[in-house]
This record gives structure tokens, sequence and C-alpha cells, in this order.
């Protein structure tokens, strides 16, 4: 058994999750945390309605590194980078020079944002966004701008585009895929919200393929498989996420599409654990906040003492569209069933089904949000 404090390793809302859990079963356990950017405590789904919320980078904060240090009682080192484990030591080794010794490791590390290999000198001018620093750098370059292109017709591609046309900019989507949240939404519901949002404004180009992106002045051209081209001020990509998985590889921990943990969130070394965007959790990687509110409160309690496996129940997620209310709870990856959809003037009630009529997944839009609870108890859990 190796002395040390738990290092957390991450401050996004998985590493502040588990120091929260932590502390209110134990207010006398010492924790580090570690984190390669600024460490300030902020909620990453607030910078896809921060326009129309009023928010700006500087008021999304709402503790900084020392305050929470203060807060939490614990040690935390902002701009301080992992880059190696070692594993029989109990070692950590730091970017800047330096070592720290762990008892118990927390990896809370997140996900990258996908890049797509494009061409054209301009394709190291696009954005994306997956932290509140890369928000600083879109908000510095969308002052005077009006021109927004976003890659990805996804759930954070979407949002976006919802809050730049609520602030007045024109907005172009592109995605390769033939409906806006392709892999939430069944096809009617999807056109659904494609109607919605193109009705403040948003262009959709859909079963398009983006292939370079050159630089025109002050702007960008984008220019599609198509032959089409699009000029615009700024092109966002938010084409997806991939697990960070490196650090854990490097070390001999397994990893697969995330690094692999148990329901204890463990990895199969006993004294490293992993949550958040970076983890796979019984073979699910699920990049959104319901799934870290669960997995820190049991990890929390292991951390302290009493081993708790996690469970899932079903999470639906709100899609933060308000052109188009919306709120999912997609059926699990293989599972077997259909969708029975039911759009109306003022919503979209899709409900997946397996052969015995359970209730798998929904998407509901507009109206049909309000169904949510009642639907909501009827699904099975996500992780039992
Ligand atoms: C724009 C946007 C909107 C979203 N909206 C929603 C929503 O409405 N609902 C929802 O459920 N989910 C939403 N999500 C997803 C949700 O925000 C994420 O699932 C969650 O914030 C991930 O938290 P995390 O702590 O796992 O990762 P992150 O927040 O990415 O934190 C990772 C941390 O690890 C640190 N780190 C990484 N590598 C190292 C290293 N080697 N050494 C030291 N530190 C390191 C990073 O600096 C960072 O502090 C949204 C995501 C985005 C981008």
């Amino acid at each position: 058994m190796h002395r040390g404090p738990v290092v957390i390793v991450g401050s996004g809302l998985a590493g502040y999750a588990v120091v929260r859990e932590l502390r209110k079963l134990d207010s006398e356990l010492p924790v580090s945390l570690l984190s390669a950017d600024h460490a300030g405590f902020y909620s990453k789904p607030m910078l896809s309605n921060a326009l129309t919320t009023g928010k700006t980078p500087e008021t999304l904060v709402n503790s900084d590194a020392v305050k929470m240090a203060d807060q939490q009682k614990i040690s935390i080192c902002p701009y301080t980078r992992v880059t190696s484990i070692d594993r029989n030591n109990h070692i950590l080794t730091l970017e800047e020079g330096g070592e720290l010794a762990y008892g118990k490791l927390v990896m809370a590390l997140g996900a990258d944002q996908i890049h797509l290999p494009l061409g054209g000198d301009g394709a190291s001018d696009i954005l994306s966004i997956n932290d509140l620093d890369d928000y600083r750098r879109f908000r510095d370059a969308l002052e005077g701008k009006k021109q927004i292109s976003i890659i990805g017709a996804g759930l954070i591609g979407c949002e976006f585009a919802n809050d730049l046309a609520a602030a007045g900019c024109q907005v172009n989507v592109i995605d390769i895929s033939p409906q806006p949240l392709g892999r939430l939404l069944p096809p009617a519901a999807g056109a659904y919200l494609q109607r919605k949002l193109a009705a403040v404004g948003i262009i959709f180009h859909l079963n398009a393929t983006t292939q370079r992106v050159e630089r025109a002045g002050e702007r960008l051209r984008l220019m599609l498989a198509s032959g089409e081209s699009l000029e615009s001020d700024i092109i966002l990509s938010a084409v997806g996420l991939r697990p960070r998985v490196k650090l854990a590889e490097a070390a001999g921990i397994q990893v697969n599409r995330g690094i692999v943990v148990n329901q204890l969130l463990q990895t199969q070394d006993p004294e490293i654990f992993a949550l958040g965007d970076c983890a796979e959790v019984q073979g699910k990687v699920l990049p959104f906040v319901m799934p870290i509110t669960h997995a820190a409160r049991s990890l929390a309690a292991t951390l302290a003492g009493t081993p708790t496996p996690v469970h899932y129940p079903a999470m639906p997620v709100l899609v933060k569209t308000p052109a188009c209310p919306t709120v999912v709870s997609p059926p699990d990856v293989g599972a077997t069933g259909e969708w029975h959809v039911d759009v109306g003037e003022d919503g979209v009630k899709a409900l997946f089904k397996d052969a015995a009529g359970n209730l798998l997944g929904y998407a509901l839009l507009g109206a049909a949000t309000k169904e949510k609870n009642v639907l909501t108890v009827q699904l099975p859990p996500v992780l039992q």
C-alpha cells in the first residue's frame, strides 16, 4: 500500500465533482489536483449558450483555482501537465519538471476535439471549442464579425448555431449526414429540428463533405465536394470528440475507445481510476454531465474507503436549442427495436421500442418535451 495523497488529474466537471463528493465524506483526506489549464471552475455546457445568456469567458468562471483550493481544502496546481505515470513507484512526471507521488490516482482528462484532415491554407484557421480557453479565442475572433460556418450538425454544432443566430450572426451549418443530430434523432425528428433552426435563419448544407478551406483576404472560403463554396468570417469545427487515452496507454493501462474501467471506475491497476469524457465504463463512453455526477459520487465513496460501483439510471440529455427545445435519451448502441414517430404541428414525439413494446429510448421536440419525466421513468437503466 503506497502512502500519498489522492491525486486527481484534470479540473473539468469530472475532476471537481470527485473533489466535492469526496469532501462530503471525508474532510481530512489529503487531495491534490493537477491541471494542464487554469483550473478555474466553470460549467462547460454553458459555453454553447453563453451569448444568449449574456456570459463572457470571464463571467463563466464560478471560482478560480485559489478559491477552489481554499473552499475544498485541497492543493491545486494549475498549468501543470502530467506527462507520464510510473505505476511501480506511484510517481507522476510533470511537463515543467518535477514529480509528484500519489497514493491513489484519478484520471479526469477529458477528450480532444477531432480535427478533420482538410486541405487549403485556411485549414489551420479553423476554430473549435472544447474548453474555456478555446471559447475565449472564439469570442475574441467574433469581435465585429457576423458570418460563421459550423462544420458538424451534432449536439455541439446545433447549440452553437442556435446561440450565434439568436445573437444576430448569419450561420451556415455543414454536415456529411442528411440531418442534424444524426446520431440522436430518427429522420423525421431531425427534419423537424432542421425546419425550426432554419426558421431562425440557420442555413443547413447537409449530405455535404468539406474538402478544403482557403484564406480569402480577412475571410475564409470553405470548399465542398459538390463544388459549392461558402465564405465566412469564422469557421468552427464541431465534428466530435476522442477520449484522451495516451497518458494511460503509455503507462500500460488498458484503453479501448476510452480508458477502460470497471463499475468501480477502476482501471486494471487497483490504485488508478478514471471518469468523465476520458473513461470507458463497462464499454460505455458517455461524454455528458449526468454520467459524471453518478460516477463521481461512487468514486468518492470508493476513495473514502467504501467500494461503491456506479449505476447509471436513464440519463436524458437536454439539447440547448431554444428555437426547438429538444430532449433525447437514445437507445443503447446495438439495441434492437424501431422508432415510432409522431410529428405534430408543435412538436415531435419519437419512441424507440422493442418487439415487446418496451420503451428503450426517446426523442422529444417542441411541446412533446413536457412528457420527459413520465417517459424517463419507463426507460431501462443505462448501467445496472
Ligand atoms: C460546448 C459544449 C456544450 C456541452 N453541453 C452539454 C450539455 O448541455 N449537457 C451535457 O450533459 N453535456 C454537455 N457537454 C459535455 C460536458 O460538458 C462534458 O461531458 C464534461 O464537461 C466533461 O468533463 P471532464 O471533466 O470529463 O473533461 P474536461 O472538462 O475536458 O476536463 C479535462 C481536464 O483534464 C485536464 N488535462 C488533460 N490532460 C491532462 C494532463 N496530461 N495533465 C494535466 N491535466 C490534464 C484538462 O486541462 C482539463 O482540466 C457539452 C460539451 C461542450 C464542449
